[in-house]
């Protein structure tokens, strides 16, 4: 198919081309993010208003809504300037005023000619013990009252776009939309009772009652789930366009393995155990693998990695193990390098440090093949390193990629098969948003002997007494993170309020003790702050946000996070992370400044409940909704203008099956469904995945 379909082609058309849309009305609707026919179809009404007749205003109490005939008995003028102009009506029982402010009498005397009968609809309030109708919504000569629906959906707006504006646009739309050839299972349509394409539409823009507006009635539903299904059928795409890719089937020995787990002095979890059996299938099987790793901070995804990088050695290949920073590159080296040793493999880390001869002799070893595992920086990928034979690159993410970014990594590695690990505990349904094109493993269970985190909510107040508190761990050899407020999204005015708090400790704990580490300063500085503090050198290091990746230091067991309530709860389970990682009890004092908020205190109850990471990312999906946590910009996510993420888990789970198991029976979208399904992605404007079908 070369391009959209002509059935497409109104929808597609510019704004200005639906009756009653002027240009400037076009331009002001691009506030909305409505561009084209086919946007106003998706922009459905977010609420209603019920305008269902009554015979008396006596059968309402106000303030309310209420729509009611009347008869114009009087027009009491504006008395002077600033005062309104009122109206006096009477409908079958009792008398009532309309009232108007800065408004024409002779436009006012057209609308509401006295002596004739109107239909008036709009707020009804009581102004000492008279009812009155300020600025009626709505004043219709009878013979039209059958305009206005029982049910009135009311859209969103923007600058210079009323209501009615979007109700003529809306219907405008509507009047263009095809009827379309289904896309969605029959099976699936008849279980969940949705209606065809078209009737959804109309049911989405005429919802009869406030249920109809429902994330759950059934329009609205069949509209988010052709959301997801462009969405998933289109990473669905391009998983299959990764499995066509001639992969290797690379199978272990299992001796390597078996050297490194008699060299532990404990045994993997059951977690562990399931991951890395997935990870062999994957690997033993002849496509690449696309798979990603998804494990709670603590919870044991190196030795995951570790598993699976021998499993390309044992078959006579190489891997590669990528972290997002040179410091989490080294940490990974150093707690890699004891365990490839006792299994006899050779493992090494390639930084930018490396320069030179050191750099070159790495670079050799690694193109002859003698370097079975390196470990080093994502980029790793883009520089001029060569492998003799890579069979698995994993990569260690700080922020998510994107689909895009990911099939370019699969591209560098000829035929290796790819694990992506995340210590990001995402909602399910965003994991599957996010991750549709890949596997998902997940190490949802922590090794056992963990001491939980006390975790206390502590008023700015009493910093003194944490600081105090401080001075007495210190002197008993203990190790302490003190996270700055996050002020905004900008690293210079965080830095401030870092650099102040690092003046004000190292003033009361003594010069050498306490250390400042931030994103402004160059890695190598970083690395030496968070190098001395590994060591035990500085006791304290204060800190913006930086560390919250990946940085293990059992000895540190205090975790200070000022302003707490300014951060998200992703945040601040993965700061809390960076203790309890050793035998001794640790603490994660969370200091706010009163008063709380409810939501703020809220979210910080819930770090207080639990440490798992996955709940406590639900609770985060539910408090902020999608787009925020996700940060939906860098995130890859589209943005769903039906779909609602929070509300509607269980649908892309659904479509994320329903999507793979046409792809697995219609390869090519030949049968009459895919061909729909083809035009589905080009209403989506998701067409750019209908390049990943198979040519020929
Ligand atoms: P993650 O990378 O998932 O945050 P790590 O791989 O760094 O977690 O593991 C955290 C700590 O747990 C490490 O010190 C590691 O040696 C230890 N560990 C890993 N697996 C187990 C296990 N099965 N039993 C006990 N300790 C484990
Ligand atoms: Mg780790």
């Amino acid at each position: 198919m070369a391009g959209r379909p002509e059935i497409l082609f109104a929808l597609f058309a510019g704004l200005d081309t639906l009756p009653g849309i002027g240009a400037r009305t076009a331009q002001r609707l691009g506030g909305l993010d409505i561009a084209t026919p086919r946007d106003l179809l998706f922009t459905l009404p977010h609420s209603g208003i019920d305008r269902s007749r009554r015979a008396t205003i006596r059968e309402v109490t106000p303030p309310c809504v209420v729509t009611v005939e009347v008869a114009v008995r009087r027009h009491l003028p504006a008395a002077s300037k600033g005062r309104p102009h009122r109206v006096q009506v009477s409908d079958a029982e009792v008398d009532f005023e309309l009232v108007f402010f800065h408004a024409r009498g002779a436009w006012l005397q057209e609308q509401l000619p006295t002596g004739h009968r109107r239909l008036v609809s709009g707020r009804l309030e009581l102004f000492d013990g008279v009812a009155q109708m300020v600025h009626p919504d709505h004043i219709l000569p009878p013979e039209e009252a059958g305009d206005l629906p029982g049910f009135e959906p009311v859209y969103p707006l923007t600058e210079g776009v009323t209501q009615r504006v979007m109700h003529k646009a809306a219907a405008a739309a509507l009047a263009r939309a095809p009827d379309l050839a289904e896309w969605i299972d029959p099976a699936l349509m008849a279980r969940e009772g949705w209606p065809c394409w078209r009737a959804a539409l109309k049911a989405g823009h005429a919802p009869e009652d406030m249920a109809a507006l429902s994330p759950d009635a059934p329009a609205r539903r069949r509209l988010a789930y052709d959301e997801l299904f462009a969405h998933q059928l289109a990473m669905a795409l391009a998983r299959a366009a990764q499995r066509r890719q001639r992969g290797r089937a690379v199978r272990g020995t299992g001796a390597l393995q078996r050297k490194v787990l008699d060299a532990l002095d404990f045994t993997l979890t059951a977690a562990q155990e399931r991951t890395i059996a997935e990870i062999s299938a994957d690997m033993a099987a002849g496509t690449r693998m696309s798979r990603l790793l998804q494990g709670d901070v603590g919870a044991g995804k190196t030795l995951v990695a570790l598993m699976a990088l021998l499993i390309a050695v044992e078959s006579g290949g190489q891997g590669a193990l990528m972290a997002p920073t040179g410091l989490l590159a080294r940490q990974h080296y150093d707690s890699l390098a004891p365990l490839a040793d006792a299994a006899g493999v050779r493992l090494d880390l390639l930084t930018g440090e490396d320069k030179g001869a050191a750099r070159a002799a790495k670079l050799e070893a690694l193109a002859s093949g003698a370097m079975q595992i390196l470990v080093g920086t994502h980029s790793l990928f883009q520089r001029d390193v060569t492998f003799a034979d890579l069979r698995l690159a994993i990569v260690d993410e700080q922020h998510r990629f994107g689909v895009a970014q990911r099939m370019e990594l699969g591209a560098k590695g000829a035929a290796a098969d790819v694990l992506v690990m995340t210590a990001t505990p995402i909602p399910r349904s965003l994991a599957l948003a996010q991750y549709g094109d890949m596997d998902v493993s997940q190490l949802d269970e922590k090794p056992p002997g963990r001491r939980p985190i006390r975790t206390a909510l502590v008023s700015a107040a009493r910093l003194e007494e944490v600081v105090a508190h401080l001075r007495d761990a210190l002197a008993a050899g203990r190790q302490a993170y003190w996270v700055c407020p996050l002020v905004e999204e900008s690293e210079s005015v965080d830095l401030t309020s870092a650099e102040t708090r690092f003046r004000h400790l190292r003033a009361a704990l003594g010069e050498g003790v306490v250390d400042l580490v931030h994103g402004q300063m160059p890695a190598a500085q970083k690395d030496a702050a968070m190098a001395r503090f590994d060591a035990g050198e500085t006791g304290v290091l204060v800190a913006t946000t930086v560390i919250e990746v990946g940085v293990n230091v059992p000895n540190a067991t205090i975790m200070v996070i000022e302003r707490a309530e300014s951060f998200g709860l992703a945040q601040l389970h993965q700061l809390r992370g960076r203790v309890g990682r050793g035998t001794a009890e640790s603490t994660c004092l969370l200091l706010y400044a009163p008063p709380l908020s409810e939501s703020a205190r809220r979210r910080l109850q819930i770090l207080r409940e639990t440490e798992d990471g996955f709940r406590i990312a639900e609770e985060d999906l539910a408090i902020r909704g999608a787009g925020d946590l996700m940060g939906t910009a860098q995130s890859g996510l589209p943005r769903f203008r039906v779909a609602d993420l929070e509300r509607q888990t269980g649908l892309m789970a659904l479509a994320q099956s329903d999507a793979r198991a046409l792809l697995a029976s219609d390869p090519r979208l030949a049968s009459e469904r895919g061909a729909a399904a083809r035009v589905l992605f080009w209403l989506m404007e998701r067409d750019k995945a209908i390049r990943l079908l198979r040519v020929g």
